[in-house]
C-alpha cells in the first residue's frame, strides 16, 4: 500500500493564514494587535534559530514581537524580574522562555512565574492542570500542531488506539492528554517499557518523541498505521542515513553531511515508515512546522482572552 506523505508546510500555512485573518480583524474592529515576547538566554544556535523563526512568523501574520536576549551569566533573579514585568505590562499578551536554560537558572520557578493567562508555550502547572481536567486552556504547540495534522488530514482519533513513545512534559505527557481529549484510547512508553515494539505495534497512531535517530522502525510500527515523528536529531554517520533513508532521499542527506556536517532525522527510520505506514510526517517539513504556527495561535488566543 502506499503512504500518504503529511508535509506540515500546507497545515502551517494554513494556520497562519487563518491567524492573520483573526489579527487584521482584531485591529479593524478592536484596535490593537497581540504582543509576544520572547526570552532568550546564552548563545546555543539551535535556540537562536528557532527564536529567529517565532520572530519572523509573528510579524508574517502580524503579531508586535519583542526580543530579549541575555548572555549566559544572567541570574534566575534577574530573569524572575523580566518575567514579572512582562506580566505587568498590559501591551503583552504572550510570555516565552525559549528553553534549555542554562543548568545554574531555575527553569521551573521561572516557567511557574509566567502569567498562566500570558503562557503562550503551555507549561506552567494551572494550564497543564487544566489540560489534563479536560478544560479550555493555552496547549503545548507542539501537540496541538500534532493534533492538527491529523484533524486536518481527516484521520480519526475516536476510538483509535494511539501510542506515545517518550512522557516528556513538553510532548509526551501533554499529547496524551491531548489525544484522550479527542476520544483516542492512549497508551505512553519510556524507556523502561518492556517489549516497546509489541505495544508499538498495536498502535493506529504512533506518535515518536524519543529524540534518538532513527529509533523506531519497521517491527514498531502496525501496517497502514499513522505514524507522526517529532523527533529532531542530527545525523552525521553517512552509514546510519544509509539506513533511514530511501534510494530517493539519500543523494541529498548524503550531500547535506558531506557540505554542513549533518543531516536531520526523526524518531522513524524514514525508509521503513514510507514502507509500511498508511501516512507519515517527514523531518524535516513535518510537526515541526507547526509548532510555530501553533504559537501564533495561542498568542491570538491568549490575547483575546485578556482583552475581552
Ligand atoms: P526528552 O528527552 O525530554 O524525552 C524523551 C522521552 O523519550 C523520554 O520520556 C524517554 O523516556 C523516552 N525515551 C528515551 N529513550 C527511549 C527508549 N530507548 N525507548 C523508549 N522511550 C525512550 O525529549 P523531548 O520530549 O523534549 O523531545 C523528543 C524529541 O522531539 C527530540 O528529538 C526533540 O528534538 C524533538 N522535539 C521536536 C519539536 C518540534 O517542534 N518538532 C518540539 C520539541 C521536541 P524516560 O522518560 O524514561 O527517560
Amino acid at each position: 500500500m502506499s503512504c500518504t506523505i503529511l508535509r506540515g508546510t500546507e497545515f502551517a500555512e494554513a494556520i497562519k493564514s487563518e491567524v492573520k485573518s483573526e489579527i487584521d480583524r482584531l485591529a479593524r474592529e478592536r484596535g490593537y494587535r497581540p504582543c509576544l515576547a520572547v526570552v532568550r538566554v546564552g548563545e546555543d544556535p539551535a535556540s537562536a534559530v528557532y527564536v529567529g523563526n517565532k520572530i519572523k512568523s509573528s510579524e508574517e501574520v502580524g503579531i508586535i514581537s519583542e526580543h530579549r536576549h541575555f548572555d549566559d551569566t544572567v541570574s534566575s533573579d534577574e530573569l524572575l524580574r523580566v518575567v514579572q514585568e512582562l506580566n505587568q505590562r498590559d501591551d503583552v499578551d504572550g510570555i516565552l522562555v525559549q528553553l534549555p536554560l542554562p543548568k545554574r537558572v531555575d527553569e521551573r520557578s521561572i516557567l511557574e512565574a509566567i502569567d498562566p493567562a500570558k503562557d503562550v508555550d503551555g507549561f506552567h502547572p494551572m494550564n497543564v492542570g487544566r489540560l489534563s481536567q479536560g478544560h479550555a486552556s493555552l496547549v503545548p504547540c507542539t501537540p496541538a500542531g500534532v493534533i492538527e495534522i491529523l484533524k486536518r488530514s481527516k484521520i480519526d482519533i475516536e476510538g483509535k488506539h494511539a501510542v506515545i513513545v517518550g512522557r516528556s512534559n513538553i510532548v509526551g505527557k501533554p499529547m496524551a492528554m491531548l489525544l484522550l481529549r479527542e476520544n483516542a484510547t492512549v497508551t505512553i512508553c519510556h524507556s523502561r517499557t518492556a517489549d516497546l515494539p509489541a505495544i508499538t505495534s498495536q498502535a493506529d497512531i504512533l506518535v515518536a518523541a524519543i529524540g534518538r535517530a532513527g529509533f523506531v522502525r519497521d517491527e514498531h510500527i502496525k501496517e497502514a498505521a499513522t505514524v507522526i515523528d517529532v523527533g529532531i536529531n542530527r545525523v552525521d554517520d553517512a552509514d546510519l542515513a544509509r539506513e533511514l533513508f530511501t534510494d530517493d532521499d539519500l543523494p541529498k542527506r548524503l550531500a547535506a553531511i558531506e557540505k554542513r556536517g549533518f543531516t536531520l532525522a526523526g524518531d522513524v527510520s524514514y525508509k521503513d515508515a514510507v514502507a509500511k505506514a498508511g501516512a507519515f510526517t517527514p523531518v524535516p517539513g513535518g510537526v515541526g512546522l507547526l509548532t510555530v504556527a501553533m504559537l501564533m495561535k495561542n498568542t491570538v488566543d491568549a490575547a483575546k482572552a485578556r482583552r475581552t
